[in-house]
């Protein structure tokens, strides 16, 4: 595939809605590190593009597996930034799995491994939660949790083994981020115990479509006019894929130009070097119909 500066269109695949372009589109749904920020540093041209999003009456979500942060967190966040933003646009592995159990258990006993604060939240959210192997568990589910313990998995264990029950993981990442390289994240605590009961979780975090689906019921808007932005392949670009809207690959984080040229199973519908690139583009209006189709 020839490589622009830029840009590229990658419209042999991944192409829904063949007669739109990026400049119909309206919803943007953001991931964060890699693709607007790197830790506690803003990239430059996100306010910029914040602002074009706003100027054509779009919306920004933002849609994180990291489960580690509240959603007040992110706010705090964002506003150190200049970026005033409410709840609703952002889009957590752990949000997005609160709103799944609510949705699939009701009242229903679920055995969660977690940290305290967020067990707090799933009760505090009406939800039934225990932390301990009773007969009446309805469900499993396991979420990051840096309090996590061998008496927690040998629960969750014995629940998997003596029961034909879900077993939910809020987010398949192995690791996540730390001071000195990686720590263990939410799939790896998983694969502790998928080893163990020889069963996999029904992960909620991306590339499940769910934080898409979200995020589309929540603003209004249609998938058509949906774009997510990653730089992530197998997460950011896969959840996209699976939710049957385009995306676009930047290439401030993870995901190198070589990797893009090399997949088969997650090809972008747009690369651009980075969301400064991509402000320009769609402020010079570069991305027209006439030079996609
Ligand atoms: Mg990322």
């Amino acid at each position: 595939m020839q490589s622009l500066d830029l840009f590229q269109f990658n419209r042999h695949a991944n192409s829904f809605g063949a007669f739109m372009t990026l400049l119909d589109k309206k919803l943007f749904l953001f991931d964060i590190d890699g693709t607007i920020s790197v830790g506690d540093t803003l990239f430059d041209g996100t306010l910029d593009l914040l602002h074009y999003i706003d100027s054509i009456g779009g919306k920004a979500y933002f849609i994180t597996n990291n489960s580690t942060k509240s959603t007040s967190s992110y706010i705090e966040k964002f506003a150190k930034w200049n970026i005033p933003t409410t709840a609703n646009q952002f889009m957590t592995a752990g949000y997005v799995s609160m709103k799944y159990l609510q949705n699939n258990f009701g009242k229903g006993k679920i055995y969660v491994v977690g940290t305290k604060s967020y067990i707090k939240e799933l009760r505090a959210n009406g939800l039934n939660i225990t932390e301990e192997a009773d007969d009446d568990v309805v469900a499993v589910m396991i979420a990051f949790d840096d309090e996590v313990t061998y008496d927690k998995l040998y629960k969750a264990c014995k629940l998997l083994s003596e029961k034909d029950i879900p077993y939910i993981g809020t987010n398949p990442d192995l690791c996540c981020p730390a001071p000195f390289g990686f720590v263990p994240d939410c799939g790896s605590i998983c694969a502790m115990v998928d080893n163990s009961v020889g069963r996999k979780p029904l992960y909620i975090g991306k590339p499940n479509r769910l934080m898409v689906d979200l995020c589309v019921q929540d603003s209004g808007f249609s998938y058509d006019e949906t774009v997510v932005v990653g730089d992530r392949l197998y997460t950011d670009i896969a959840v996209g894929i699976n939710a049957g809207v385009e995306t676009i690959a930047v290439l401030t984080g993870e995901t190198t130009q070589e990797e893009i040229d090399e997949t088969t199973l997650f090809y972008p519908s747009y690369v651009f070097k980075d969301v400064k690139w991509l402000t320009y583009c769609l402020e010079k209006k570069l991305v027209d119909r006439t030079l996609i189709l």
